[in-house]
């Protein structure tokens, strides 16, 4: 499979990183010097610089602190020390069950539950809006989807189109019009038609264009939704970290999606949007079709990493 095999890039590198540190003393210096040659490499496999060098420097230091006898496998003790720093990165950020954690806010009456979908263009927004809409529907949720997305040319009828095909209301406005006026539009909708879940498409663009940063604040502050959730594409890797950074600092998120898992993915754009927004991933689209979205187990990737 092409998803193992492209991580298995990421793994020969922390592989090859535990073997050198394995047979030099295990100074803080000396384990530093040797993590520093391995920097290049883990950036050019998504792994953002900081967090590659944070992880290398950390990754010194503890490994410095342990008591290493004559008959301690070394390379293992490096591999266990590197496994419980990236362990470390998922769990900081904290664990959200979107499934589980719809159902549990619906049954307490609080809904509809609003979920704002924030990310570059093409990195698979509505692609990934149309999957959720039909996954919590199979969940037995009634769920609206907002056409926020009022810029790009047919992007309204791209989401038309899969209302139709997964068989939910759609409210849209026609292009040009207020993002904000659509996404309140349908709160009002849910709530008047005892809907449970409202998802917002929202447009793209650059993410260091300020209109569009402050077209989301605008929106977040019109409809305060429950949840907002970056759409990423995990091919493009550093990139989509940089832009989660900037829509977690600027508008602030709940959430990561990172798109496009089935294809040649690194890896280390996992770690790194975890790592820059400190919000855990909750799914990963594994392809283009409604059923192609899978919940992010983050033990399980860092096992097959190490
Ligand atoms: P948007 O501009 O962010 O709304 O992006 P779209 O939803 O239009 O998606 C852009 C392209 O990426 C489309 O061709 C999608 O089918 C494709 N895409 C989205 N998610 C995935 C995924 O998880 N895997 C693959 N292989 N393609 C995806």
């Amino acid at each position: 499979m092409q998803k193992t095999g492209s991580i298995l890039k990421l793994k020969e590198i922390f592989d090859k990183l535990s073997e050198k540190i394995a047979y030099t003393e295990l100074s803080e210096e000396k384990i530093q010097e040797i993590g520093y040659e391995f920097v290049l490499e883990l950036v050019e496999n998504d792994v953002a610089y900081d967090v590659a060098e944070s992880l290398i420097e950390e990754l010194a230091k503890r490994l410095a602190r342990e008591r290493v006898s004559r008959l301690t496998n070394k390379k293992n003790l490096v591999r266990e020390e590197l496994k419980k720093l990236l362990i470390e990165v998922f769990e900081r950020a904290g664990s959200l069950d979107m499934d589980e954690e719809l159902k549990r806010q619906v049954s307490l009456g609080k809904k509809p539950q609003v979920l704002l979908f924030l990310g570059p263009n093409g990195h698979g927004k509505t692609t990934t809006v149309a999957k959720l809409a039909y996954r919590y529907k199979r969940n037995g949720l009634k769920v609206v989807l907002a056409a926020a997305d009022t810029f790009r040319a047919g992007a309204i009828e791209q989401i038309s189109m899969w209302a139709r095909e997964i068989d939910v209301p759609l409210i849209s406005h026609s292009y040009g019009a207020d993002p904000a006026a659509v996404a309140f539009d349908a709160v009002v909708y849910a709530r008047k038609n005892g809907m449970d879940v409202v998802l917002i498409d929202t447009a793209g663009r650059m993410h260091t264009n300020v209109n569009l940063i402050e077209e989301m604040r605008k929106i977040a502050r019109v409809i305060e939704p429950n949840f907002k959730i970056f759409v990423g594409d995990a091919l493009v890797g550093n990139d989509a970290v940089e832009q989660a950074r900037v829509f977690a600092e600027k508008v602030g998120l709940d959430g990561n999606i990172l798109t496009k898992f089935d294809a040649d993915v690194k890896g280390g754009a996992a770690i790194s949007i975890v790592y820059v927004t400190k919000k855990p991933i909750l799914y990963v689209g594994v392809g283009q079709g409604l059923k192609d979205l899978e919940k992010f187990d983050y033990k399980r990737f860092v096992d097959q990493l190490i």
